[in-house]
């Protein structure tokens, strides 16, 4: 077992020890309180993210590929579409913010069904 300083009387108490036996500190309880402190930290932490809806970098991703599979020579923009639809779709079921999400789903389906009509006629 280790040997730790109590805070107190500064006299060497052991670790496992549930308050020192000079001066009657609490070691033990003290240490289960800051443990205690350091959860409470984590759980603030975690909490204060989640309190803020989190931006939709999905729904984001999904407009820029939408938008650029309305460019894109007719074979690679029924694929750029699909993956567009794919994101924005995340975004829209997983994300608070959805403007950019359902535009680019939009998009993407507009994209789709060009490169497909293109193909069909063209390609
Ligand atoms: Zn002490």
């Amino acid at each position: 077992m280790a040997m730790i300083t109590c805070p107190e009387c500064n006299n060497s108490v052991s670790d496992s020890a549930k308050e020192c036996p000079s001066c009657g500190y609490p070691i033990n309880d003290k240490k289960r309180s800051m443990y205690d402190e350091l959860n409470e930290y984590d759980n603030n932490a975690s909490y204060e993210p989640s309190a803020l809806p989190p931006f939709n970098t999905p729904g984001l991703i999904g407009f820029i590929i939408g938008l650029l599979s309305l460019f894109m020579p007719l074979f690679i923009g029924v694929f750029t579409a699909v993956a567009g639809f794919i994101v924005s779709y995340i975004g829209i079921t997983n994300y608070e913010k959805r403007g950019l999400a359902i535009t680019g789903l939009v998009l993407s389906s507009i994209a789709f069904v060009f490169s497909i009509i293109g193909l069909l006629l063209w390609g």
